[in-house]
């Protein structure tokens, strides 16, 4: 007996500046349709940007970029950002191009609040009755997928279950994504799972197809891995088992509105599951993934498959690597396929400061492939301190950041400061190196040290708040003689933020980041 198709959703509450849609859906897709099953996947979050007409266009960036002043960048942004909030304002709500839709008082870190709030009536009711219902009653589908990964997302997710629910929708509802995992047990209310049937920890790729067909035979759900789900009224955890290597599938990027994305547009990809390193203490970005953040490398050639069906798809040939850090062995693999065909294309990704970057040859040949732009980890410039974060990378940044230069790829240079034990002298002196070296830099992000859920950190205690139980960041007190305070790490960056923005506006403005690392853009300007 074949039963109804799979429909995946992406809610709203993602950040709008990103160029190309989240992974997470192309990629269970291309799983679940290689299993037989068929899977429709709408992108909620920029459906809504098309709904309402916010785009800012190619040729408005464009204008903005060719003279990167904090006036010409600010203009264009803030005319959808004024836009964006006049539609919230009636509903007094807050919407916000990179932090999502809120409502006045609702703390997305408040499970209280989410499900308090998500009952509201919000400026998205119309559009999820002319596009997302219509889908429902065009698709039948007998499970609905909702994949989300930053906090706004939970609550347009708890609204749109509850419009389903109202409406009589009565097919699996199942959460899951990187912010479901990482909430994890504390994730678990009888509110919710009277809502919804199951909630996936890690990768969903293999839960959401067994889902699938013990609905087909009728069995329970027992033997599913990674879910969380009500059985006889008592909410129960499966156990859980991490993807492997053997298992990634490719992702399918049909469906998703390819160009309507904000920026130039790029199509995402995967050449490993995680961060290969994975042991900075602050770190739990990669978590999700399991197994400790590192899943195993991919096949490249596969990788390159991904790349060239997606360009005869879309006409995209940019694409952005998501893994938190691009390994060696992907990268020189798959740039001897790219050039060996002759694919005309460029790629950016995120990478730590390893040594094999110093190879000037590899430098060439990978530049050659395409690689426009790595997204750099510095944290702090290298300091009797800076081994406290546990980076375990290379300390000549300087060396390195002039071979970027000198092949012709850009950097971006992540910050971050106010970890314990390192202090005001450190992200000084740090701002004092990347504003010296402006000319090796494209553009930087100064984060201030938080407390991140799935991690330990010596010289504080989290300050465990039972009325944020949806936090995956807390405060924290210090443990330890001239370790600062939140507050204090705070007006320290807001203080070091505001030197680079008068200095090197365009390194922290998202509107410049959306054609920086293409050259697209020299073409257009
Ligand atoms: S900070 Fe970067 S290198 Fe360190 S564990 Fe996280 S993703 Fe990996």
């Amino acid at each position: 007996m074949s039963i109804d198709p799979i429909l995946l959703l992406f809610p709203p509450g993602w950040i709008y500046t990103t160029g190309g849609p989240n992974l997470a859906l192309p990629l269970l897709k291309g799983f679940l349709e290689v299993k037989g099953i068929e899977t429709y996947l709408i992108d909620l979050n920029i459906g809504l940007s098309n709904y309402f007409n916010l785009k800012i266009s190619d040729d408005e960036i464009a204008n903005a970029c060719e003279i990167p002043s904090l006036e010409n960048l600010n203009k264009p942004y803030y005319i959808s950002q004024e836009q964006m909030s006049g539609i919230a304002k009636p509903f007094n709500a807050i919407w916000d191009i990179q932090l999502g839709f809120h409502y006045e008082g609702c703390s997305f870190s408040s499970s209280d609040d989410i499900k308090r709030f998500s009952e509201l009536s919000s400026p998205f009711d119309n559009f999820y009755e002319e596009k997302l219902l219509a889908s429902v009653e065009k698709l039948n589908p007998s499970i609905i997928g909702i994949s989300g990964c930053a906090p706004a997302q939970l609550l347009s997710t708890f609204q749109i279950i509850r419009l389903l629910r109202r409406k009589g929708y009565s097919g699996k509802i199942i959460l899951g994504g990187n912010l479901i995992t990482r909430l994890e047990k504390s994730f678990i209310k009888d509110w919710v799972f009277e809502l919804i049937d199951g909630a996936v920890l890690f990768q969903g790729e293999v839960t959401l197809t067994s889902i699938y067909f013990a609905l087909q035979e009728g069995r329970e759900l027992d033997s599913v891995p990674n879910l969380i789900w009500k059985r006889n009224g008592k909410i129960v955890e499966n156990k859980i088992e991490y993807l492997t290597p053997k298992d990634f599938g490719r992702p399918m990027y049909e469906n998703l509105s390819f160009n309507s994305y904000w920026g130039i547009n790029y199509i995402p990809v995967l050449g490993s599951r995680g961060c290969y390193y994975g042991k900075c203490t602050f770190c739990a970005i990669p978590y999700a993934y399991g197994n400790n953040g590192f899943l195993g490398n991919d096949n490249p050639i596969s990788v390159y498959d991904d790349m060239v069906s997606g360009y005869e798809l879309t006409g995209i040939n940019k694409y952005k690597f998501m893994e938190e850090a691009l390994h060696p062995a992907i990268l020189k693999k798959l740039s001897d396929k790219i050039l060996s065909e002759n694919f005309d294309c460029e790629f950016e990704g995120y990478a730590r400061f390893d040594n094999f970057w110093k190879d000037e040859n590899f430098l060439k040949r990978v530049a050659k492939a395409g690689l426009r732009k790595v997204y750099l980890g510095l944290e702090l410039i290298t300091s009797g301190k800076r081994g406290l974060l546990n980076k375990s990378d290379s300390d000549i940044t300087l060396e390195m950041l002039k071979k970027f230069s000198d092949a012709g790829i850009k950097t971006h240079i992540f910050t971050l400061f106010g970890y314990p034990g390192t202090g005001i002298d450190e992200a000084i002196k740090t701002i004092e190196f990347v504003l010296k070296h402006q000319h090796l830099i494209d553009t930087l992000d100064i984060f201030p040290f938080y407390y991140a859920k799935h991690t330990t950190v010596p010289f504080v205690i989290p300050i465990i708040d039972s009325a944020k139980d949806w936090a995956i960041e807390y405060d924290y007190n210090p443990m330890m003689e001239g370790v600062l305070r939140n507050e204090e790490v705070t007006i320290l960056c807001e203080r070091l933020e505001d030197v680079i923005w008068n200095e090197r506006p365009e390194w922290l403005h998202p509107l410049y980041r959306m054609c920086s690392p293409w050259s697209t853009v020299h073409e257009f300007v």
